[in-house]
């Protein structure tokens, strides 16, 4: 048994979490619950619908209705709407601690404006976690910070994998050094066919030469599936307007202008293509140029790098709100994530 089931801890006793997105990381976050319980999932919703149970959803039914029909619609007691994300809100805000998007981001402002949305229109306080990649998004975010601390909302950004754990490598290697140089992400993605991650390989499309967001929104299925054809199902990404250049600025390490970030990601095998990795060059306090680098195993998913950090970062948030009240914008590169589940403070009747 691992030491988090060791714990025994009670699901009433943990965080209240939504996860707004029922796609390729969104189901996969509800299959990591199941082996990792840092979280009481209360809620989940797509672009068919959404289901909430104040008790706690059943992972393992829930689970199984997505990988059969691909729609929260299509779960037990589920209500279909197109209009989701503003009816959840609205009748289930107040019954949350902890919100995860595992939305896409195209374009730029879609995440922007809901949180908008959740600050002026709903009763929402608590925590909120993305993933999201791009620097334009953070810095609108970013522009939010004051209304975000005036809601008693603390929300955590770029949590993901890169950025997330990689970013917060940089961040924990930077402390060897008096100044650093550069901060290089390389990235390997292998998933089996793009359909099962659709906004993140059309976010990532939007980096090829001659794309961008907006031209990318726009794609149907039959030019995504064109475009990757004539690729091999291979892209290469280079020069990446990727978020982590943003989040080590904001957390005092190094000038934006020092971090790149590219990767191969492989649409048509699991396999990772190349090994992602972040590699910190500084310069000591003695005058010594040297290079710290951290590499993750190649059997990790890009599921298991992102979605774990989300909850690492779940936790963590948690725990600033129980012990300091925290709330405004923090991203990965300012916090580390925490592995062990933590429990409410104050416990919501049930
Ligand atoms: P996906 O396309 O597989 O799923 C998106 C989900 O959002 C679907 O369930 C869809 O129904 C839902 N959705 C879309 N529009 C909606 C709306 N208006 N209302 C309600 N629901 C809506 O997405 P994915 O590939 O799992 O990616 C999710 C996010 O994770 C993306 O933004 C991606 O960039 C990010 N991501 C981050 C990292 C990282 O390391 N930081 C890595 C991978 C993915």
């Amino acid at each position: 048994m691992n030491l988090i089931n060791k714990q025994s801890i009670n699901k009433h006793e943990l965080p209240r979490l939504a996860i707004f997105g029922a796609g390729g990381l969104g189901v996969e976050m509800l299959a990591l619950l199941t082996k990792r319980p840092c979280a009481n999932l209360v809620g989940l919703l797509d672009k068919s619908g959404f289901v909430f149970d104040n008790k706690g959803l059943e992972l393992d039914n829930s689970i199984e209705s997505l990988i059969r029909h691909k729609q929260v619609s299509a779960i037990d007691n589920s209500i279909q709407s197109d209009n989701s994300i503003a009816e959840f809100l609205n009748l289930y805000a107040g019954q949350l601690d902890a919100i995860f998007f595992a939305l896409p981001n195209l374009p730029n402002e879609f995440i922007p404006n809901i949180t908008k949305q959740i600050i002026n229109q709903s009763s929402f306080s608590g925590v909120i976690i993305d993933a999201l990649k791009r620097t334009t998004a953070v810095k609108m975010l970013e522009g939010l910070n004051k209304e975000l601390k005036e809601r008693n909302i603390l929300y955590l950004t770029g949590c993901g994998a890169t950025p997330g754990m990689l970013t917060a490598a940089a961040s924990l290697a930077a402390q060897s050094f008096v100044e650093i140089e550069s901060v290089k992400i390389t990235f390997g993605v292998g998933i089996g066919n793009w359909q099962a991650y659709r906004a993140t390989i059309r976010e990532d499309i939007a980096h090829l030469k001659g794309f961008d967001v907006e031209k990318v929104s726009k794609m149907t299925e039959e030019e995504i599936d064109a475009e990757l054809d004539a690729r091999e199902g291979i892209l290469e990404l280079v020069n990446m307007e990727h978020a982590d250049d943003i989040m080590l600025e904001m957390a005092g390490i190094c000038d934006a202008s020092r971090v790149t970030v590219g990767g191969i990601v492989d649409t048509r095998n699991p396999k990772k293509p190349i090994s992602t990795n972040v590699q910190i060059t500084g310069i000591t306090y003695q005058g010594k140029r040297s290079t710290h680098s951290f590499t993750l195993g190649d059997e990790t998913t890009m599921a298991a790098n992102v979605n774990g950090t989300v909850l690492g970062y779940l936790n963590a948030g948690i725990y600033l709100r129980n012990e300091y009240c925290a709330s405004g914008l923090k991203t990965a590169a300012e916090l580390m994530p925490k592995f062990a589940p933590v429990k409410m403070k104050v416990l919501t009747q049930v």
